[in-house]
C-alpha cells in the first residue's frame, strides 16, 4: 500500500540524514480525498492528517474520530481570522501563521480556553505574491511578536515555488529557525520529502501520493 511504501521511505530518508527513526511526522494531507480513501488510511494506521479548510475538516472529521481514537488533526492551510476560533476546537496544530492580527486572534482565544494548538508560522521563501506566509525578511519580528504573546510557537513551514528546486528553499527556512531557536521545521511534500528531511524537516506534509491524485 503507498501508505507503507511513504513510511518506508520516510524511515530510509530519516536513517541517511542520521535522524533517530520515527523522528520525523508524518501528516497524510487528505484535503480533497474521497472518504473511503481516508478511512482506508485510517484502518492502515495512520493517526496524523493534514487538511487545508477549516470547512471541510469540520464536515467530516467528527464522524472518524467517533469511530478511531487518536486522530491529530493539522491545519495545512491559511487561515481567515474568522475561522480561528472553530481552527483552535478542532486542530493540534496550525502550520499557517502567518500574520500579527491572526497571532493577536489565537492570542485571546488561548486565554479564553486555556490552551492552545502547537503553532508554525508559514514563511513565504519564495517572496511568490500570490502565495500565503510572511516573508523571510519579516519572520524575525513575527516570530518575536507571536512569543511576545505566549503562543505555543514550535516551528516554521514553508511552500516553496512549483518547479523550483526546493533546496534552498529548505535551507532558508532552517537558517531562520536555527537562529531563532526553533526546533520545528514543517516542510516537504509528495515530491519532496526526503529532501526536507536531509534538510532537517520534523513534520513533512504528503498527500498525493498516499492518497493519489486529489478530486478537483
Ligand atoms: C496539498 C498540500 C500538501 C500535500 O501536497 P502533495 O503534493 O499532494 O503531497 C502539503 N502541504 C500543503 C500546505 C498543502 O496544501
Amino acid at each position: 500500500m503507498a501508505l507503507a511504501e511513504i513510511t518506508r521511505r520516510l524511515r530510509a530518508a530519516e536513517e541517511a540524514a542520521g535522524r533517530t527513526p520515527g523522528a520525523v511526522t508524518l501528516i497524510a494531507v487528505s484535503k480533497l480525498q474521497p472518504a473511503d480513501r481516508v478511512a482506508a488510511v485510517l484502518r492502515e494506521g495512520q493517526r496524523v492528517f493534514g487538511e487545508n479548510r477549516v470547512q471541510e475538516a469540520q464536515a467530516r472529521w467528527p464522524d472518524f474520530q467517533a469511530r478511531h481514537a487518536g486522530i491529530e488533526l493539522h491545519l495545512v492551510g491559511p487561515l481567515q481570522t474568522n475561522k480561528a476560533r472553530a481552527a483552535v476546537e478542532m486542530f493540534r496544530a496550525i502550520h499557517s501563521l502567518d500574520r500579527p492580527k491572526l497571532a493577536r486572534t489565537l492570542a485571546r482565544l488561548a486565554q479564553e480556553r486555556g490552551e492552545s494548538p502547537d503553532l508554525f508560522i508559514q514563511v513565504n521563501t519564495g517572496a511568490e505574491s500570490q502565495k500565503a506566509g510572511v516573508l523571510p525578511e519579516a519572520a524575525d519580528a513575527l516570530i518575536a511578536e507571536a512569543r511576545g504573546l505566549d503562543l505555543p510557537l514550535v516551528g516554521l513551514m514553508c511552500i516553496p515555488p512549483v518547479d523550483a528546486d526546493p533546496a534552498p528553499h529548505f535551507r532558508l527556512l532552517a537558517q531562520i529557525a536555527g537562529r531563532n531557536g526553533l526546533a520545528g521545521l514543517s516542510m516537504g511534500m509528495s515530491d519532496d520529502f526526503e529532501i526536507a528531511v536531509a534538510h532537517g524537516a520534523t513534520h513533512v506534509r504528503v498527500g498525493s501520493a498516499i492518497f493519489g491524485a486529489r478530486e478537483g
